[in-house]
């Protein structure tokens, strides 16, 4: 990899080429791409194999990225099943046992078949968006033991980047503190809560959290990261954090950039957004279950349904990516409801009144009137408002812009919402 200005971290792309192509030529290279896995899949993992004949399908009938459709959804919980039935792996590995490198196990359990050379980009493409360059010293604190997040996945990619992996692992916070300033690390890879406890303990060691750690870029996982969190540790440590999605058995789904405009979509994943009761793909926009397509020869993955949900966007990224992004992770499959023949989830809600610091207790509330579905946003404000009709009117623009599906506003009286409610209470009977 050619040297560059370690300091410039703005700039750049870790594959240029790939990251702007555009958009019609991304979906020619995924198709492609697509179709090569099918194949290999097909002939090397009994599990793929079987899957496709439980579908009537072959190889053949799977040339582009809208035919996954046709593809039964792999579940986490399938995944279980089929590896109790056929250990280790269930039959989805893409290579007989003996070539493999190494093996994870992860909580589930769930085995994972480990590199042989590891070919994975997503994480190192987040890395480097998010400002990690080649020389920089970074400390790994993901868990090394078992699961392969922290060694097959972000060692490999910080190697990759070229970066001077630390692996420290979890724990030993005054240590991980000590290192820190012995090397003057510039990279922490971790779950936001560690890095709040590493700077927590280096101001309890007398240190000097801009001085004295030299910490410049953050990659974090494994956690929710609040906007709030992620401000107070980069003002305090003066340092970048971005955040990416994934999962251990498929890997990289999303990576922020430095402009911080949802989680691109890394060039070695087909990520569709999809009806989770039909499994049908909904396009840029719609709220959906995010399925995801590896195209990892060693553990192919087709159609690995995570239960999370989440929008896509196709608009352009002003860093210069051409890849659709996740606006974010709004939940979990399970607690979705679903109005007008769109999904809400309890996490868009709370981004609707987020955007109101009057607005203090609410519950959303699903009716049906004359066979058609009213969503209402029962709203306690927090003291009288001057102009409550405008107000109404635009936290109902703010559900048409999140939701996109239309909802009344109605205030009552503070104390009127009990405690611990369900944030969205579907009263509908279908009788
Ligand atoms: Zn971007």
């Amino acid at each position: 990899m050619p040297k560059q200005d370690p300091t410039d971290r703005s700039t750049g792309f870790l594959k240029k080429n790939l990251e702007t192509v555009p958009h019609k030529k991304r979906v020619q290279y995924l198709n492609q791409k697509l179709r090569g896995i099918i194949q290999h899949a097909y002939k090397n993992s009994i599990a793929f194999k079987n899957k496709m004949e439980s579908a009537g399908l072959k190889p053949k009938d799977i040339q582009t990225i809208k035919d996954l459709e046709k593809i039964p959804i792999t579940k986490k919980a399938d995944l279980v099943e089929l590896q109790k039935k056929n250990p280790p792996f269930g039959g989805f590995e893409g290579v007989p046992i003996s070539e493999l490198k190494r093996i994870y196990v992860s909580p589930g359990p769930i085995c994972e078949p480990g590199e042989m050379e590891y070919s994975e980009l997503g994480w190192a493409q987040g890395m480097y968006a998010g400002g990690f360059r080649p020389g920089d010293v970074v400390i790994n604190t993901f868990s090394y033991h078992m699961v392969p997040f922290a060694l097959h996945m972000v060692d490999n990619s910080l190697q990759r980047i070229g970066c001077v992996v630390i692996p420290t692992g979890v724990g030993n916070t005054e240590q991980q503190v000590n290192i820190l300033k012995t090397f003057k690390a510039a990279g922490f890879c971790g779950t936001p809560s560690f890095l709040l406890n590493i700077s927590e303990k280096a101001v309890e060691m007398g240190f000097d959290l801009k001085n004295d750690i030299q910490l410049k870029v953050g990659f974090v996982a494994a956690e929710m990261l609040p906007e709030s969190l992620r401000t107070s540790l980069e003002e305090r440590l003066g340092m970048v954090i971005r955040q990416t999605y994934g999962t251990a058995d498929v890997g990289c789904l999303g990576y922020e950039c430095l402009k911080k405009s949802g989680m691109h979509i890394p060039d070695d994943k087909i990520v569709e957004v999809v009806d989770p009761e039909t499994g049908k793909q909904l396009g840029p926009g719609k709220t959906g279950e995010i399925v995801a397509t590896s195209f990892n020869k060693i553990y192919p993955m087709i159609r690995f349904g995570t239960g999370d949900l989440s929008i896509v966007t196709e608009t352009p990224c002003p860093c210069g990516r051409s890849s659709p992004r996740l606006i974010k992770i709004l939940g979990r499959v399970d607690q979705v409801t679903k109005v007008r023949g769109l999904f809400v989830h309890p996490g868009q809600a709370e981004e609707v009144v987020s955007r109101f610091p009057q607005i203090g207790k609410y519950q959303v509330v699903v009716t049906r009137k004359e066979h058609k579905d009213e969503m209402t946003f029962r709203i306690e404000l927090r003291g009288e408002i001057p102009q409550p009709e405008k107000l109404k009117e635009e936290i109902e623009k703010a559900i048409r812009d999140v939701i996109k599906v239309r909802g009344n506003v109605e205030f009552i009286p503070l104390g009127t919402i009990p405690e611990g409610i369900r944030k969205i209470d579907d009263q509908r009977s279908w009788e």
